[in-house]
Order: structure tokens, then C-alpha cells, then sequence
């Protein structure tokens, strides 16, 4: 329970901010760099106004531009995750930020990489494949145990979710409903792949990072405007004696959110206005869930189900789940004021 994982000195909500380095344009163009790291998880941030004293935040890890894939695997606590998942608790590993700042890159790795199907062993490879091969590590090191994992992967467009397993539900998008049973949000006819070995999770997420750029392709923009979900089970069987065998249910959800400057798109009309709005939504509520949850003192009413990611994020983000929030930032002097936002952002979630 919640209670159990508070009283230590480890957090339902973790925060780690990563710097990603200056682009070749960025480089060519002299872009300014407006951030410094002393250390001690600090970031400094110029301001707005010149001769202002630079904005001081910290942050339990700061990655700076020279850290590696493996580093974020290695530092992010994402470890952690994956053993909770194994144990049976339910956790998420996100990434927020504005289009650019490396989201995907981040969970997945430079663009098209995996949808090339390159080997899962490449030094490029993101936090996703990085920890799926950790998760088999740790069911390998458990051979008194049996594990099913069972992956789905999804992307939540426009307060639409779209089985990125099964591109056809884009013209028939999924139903997000309660579980009694579970006592948990589930999305009703989501395709799910049983998984024995690494290859078949890689080839889930290969399949729809595929998936999802075709839908990109279709429409401008897309990508940043939608927020994906690839989720994997992981159902555990320990035999106790010859009589009894006990289960445990864990799961690991990997989110990359739609670009945070998405939230403040208001001025846009028609169709658009539409999309900020139900974007706004669920970037807002998720914002709003996880400052509640990390002001231990005051629980309010957490409104997970004002949005379809809160709710299928809820028993990640609640008592019986571990959150890591990986916020990402571009260096340049342009991202300026989004760069103060979600350092904002990633602070009160701590
Ligand atoms: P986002 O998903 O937040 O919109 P991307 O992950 O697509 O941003 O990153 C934008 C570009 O910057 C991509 O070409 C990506 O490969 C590159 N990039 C982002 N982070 C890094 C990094 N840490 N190292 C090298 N390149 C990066
Ligand atoms: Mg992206």
C-alpha cells in the first residue's frame, strides 16, 4: 500500500531532468546556451530579463547533455520500476516536455531507429528496449518463478485511444472502462501480445512505433500532438508447496506525452481548438493528480478520471504504484520560457 512505500525515504514519484545536447542546426546558427550545471542536481536558468539573477532549481538526478542512453537506464531509477513490476506493483516511466526536447529519443531512441528493427542490443537504443532487456535479466534470475508478460501499446489522440497493435481501430476507437474485478481502468478490446522472449516485446514495440508513423504521415504534426502508452504485464506464479501457487500481477507503463507547449495552444480555432483542449486535459490533469499525490500532507480528491491517461495511468500513479517523471529540455535561449515551464512543471512534482 501507499503507506508502506511513504514510509521509507524512497517516493511514489521520482523526477529526473535530462538536458539533450545542441542540435547541428542550433550549432551552425550559434544558438545561446542558457543553462548551467554545478552540480548537487542543479540546474541554473537564465531568465527572461537581462542582468535578472538566474533561476536556481534541483532535482534529485540531472542528466547534462553528455549522459548516454545507458546512463538514463543506469540513474533514472527506472531499475527500480522494473523490479516493482516483477513483485507485483503497478509503475509508469513518462517523458515531459515540448516537442524537441527529446522525448523519444528519451524512451526510444533517434527517429526510425527501432522502426528499422535494429538489433536490441545497438548503444542507441532508449529507456524502453534498454529496460526490457533488464526485465528479462531479472525473470532469468528467478527460475522458482513462472512469468507471463503480456504487451499492448496505444496512443491517445484527441481524447481517442488507437491500438497502434491494430491501426484499423483508428476509425473506431477504443472504449476506456472499470474493472470491478481489478479494480482498474482497462480499454475494452485492446490487442495484447503475449511475450516469452525479448524479441517479441521488441517486435510490439517495433510494430507500433510503425504503426504510429504512418498516422503521422497522415496527418501534420501528430506526433507531438498525441500521447503514447506501451504497457506490459507481468503476471507471476510462485509455487509455494506442491498444493499451493501464489500470483502476484505487476505492470510497467512507458508514456511519451504530447508536446508540452501544447497546453497553452488556446488561440487556435475549429478542430484544433478542440485538440488543445483535450490535450490540455490530459497533460493538465495528470500535472494536477501528481502534484497531489506528492504534497504527502493534503490528499484531496485525485481526479483521475477526468482524463483517459489519468485514468489508465491511476493504479501506477496511486497507493499501490511507483511513478518516474523524466523531464526533458532543449539548452538553447529560444525554448526559454518553455524550459522555465517545465522545469516548473517537474519541481512541483517532486
Ligand atoms: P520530442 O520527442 O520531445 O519531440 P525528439 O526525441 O524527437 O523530441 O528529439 C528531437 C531531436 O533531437 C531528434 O532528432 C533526437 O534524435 C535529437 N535528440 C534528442 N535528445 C537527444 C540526445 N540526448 N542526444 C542526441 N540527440 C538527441
Ligand atoms: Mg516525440
Amino acid at each position: 500500500s501507499s503507506t508502506t512505500l511513504n514510509g521509507g525515504d524512497e517516493d511514489n514519484i521520482n523526477v529526473v531532468v535530462r538536458i539533450r545536447p545542441l542540435n547541428e542546426k542550433e550549432k551552425a546558427t550559434g544558438e545561446r546556451e542558457i543553462l548551467e550545471f554545478p552540480g548537487k542536481g542543479q540546474v541554473i536558468c537564465q531568465t527572461m530579463t537581462p542582468g535578472q539573477k538566474p533561476k536556481v532549481f534541483s532535482y534529485n538526478v540531472v542528466f547534462e547533455p553528455a549522459a548516454t542512453q545507458e546512463d538514463v537506464l543506469e540513474y533514472s531509477g527506472v531499475k527500480r520500476l522494473l523490479e516493482m513490476a516483477v513483485e507485483g506493483f503497478s509503475c509508469t516511466a513518462f517523458c515531459y516536455g515540448q516537442t524537441g526536447s527529446g522525448k523519444t529519443h528519451t524512451l526510444t531512441g533517434p527517429p526510425g531507429l527501432v522502426e528499422r528493427g535494429t538489433s536490441p542490443y545497438s548503444p542507441e537504443h532508449g529507456l524502453v528496449v534498454r529496460s526490457f532487456v533488464y526485465l528479462f535479466q531479472l525473470i532469468q534470475e528467478r527460475p522458482e518463478c513462472h512469468f507471463i508478460l503480456k504487451a499492448s501499446f496505444l496512443e491517445i489522440y484527441n481524447e481517442k485511444v488507437i491500438d497502434l497493435l491494430n491501426p484499423g481501430s483508428a476509425r473506431k476507437p477504443l472504449q476506456v472502462r472499470w474493472s470491478k474485478e481489478s479494480r482498474s481502468f482497462y480499454v475494452e478490446n485492446l490487442f495484447t501480445v503475449d511475450c516469452e522472449q525479448l524479441d517479441d516485446l521488441f517486435a510490439v514495440l517495433e510494430e507500433g512505433m510503425r504503426n504510429r508513423a504512418v498516422g503521422a504521415h497522415a496527418m501534420n504534426a501528430h506526433s507531438s500532438r498525441s500521447h503514447t502508452l506501451l504497457s506490459v504485464r507481468v503476471r507471476r506464479d510462485l509455487r509455494a508447496d506442491a498444493a499451493i501457487t501464489c500470483s502476484t500481477h505487476g505492470k510497467i507503463n512507458f508514456v511519451d506525452l504530447a508536446g508540452s507547449e501544447m497546453t497553452k495552444k488556446t488561440n487556435s480555432t475549429g478542430k484544433t481548438l478542440e485538440e488543445a483542449n483535450n490535450i490540455n486535459r490530459s497533460l493538465m490533469v495528470l500535472g494536477y493528480c501528481i502534484a497531489q499525490l506528492s504534497d504527502g500532507k493534503k490528499r484531496g480528491h485525485i481526479p483521475y478520471r477526468d482524463s483517459k491517461l489519468t485514468k489508465l495511468l491511476a493504479d501506477s500513479l496511486a497507493g499501490n504504484g511507483v511513478t518516474l517523471m523524466i523531464a526533458c529540455i532543449a539548452p538553447t535561449r529560444s525554448n526559454l520560457s518553455e524550459t522555465i515551464n517545465t522545469l516548473r512543471y517537474a519541481s512541483r512534482a517532486k
